[in-house]
């Protein structure tokens, strides 16, 4: 799964500031903007609106 994840790191991108993401744990996190993005069901949820902050220990 978590190797899928990684095929489509490449041609996915911030919502929010169309910066690159990367993946932590079940999250794609873009640190630019300091958001994380949920991985429902094994689907990247890009949306700001479910997207959580970044603690400051995860920046
Ligand atoms: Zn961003």
């Amino acid at each position: 799964m978590k190797n899928n994840f990684k095929k489509i790191l490449n041609i996915l991108a911030c919502p929010k500031c169309k910066g690159d993401l990367e993946l932590k744990d079940n999250w794609f996190v873009c640190y630019q903007c300091k958001l994380k993005y949920p991985i429902k069901n094994e689907i990247p949820i890009l949306l700001i609106e479910e997207a959580k902050e970044l603690k400051s220990d995860e920046r």
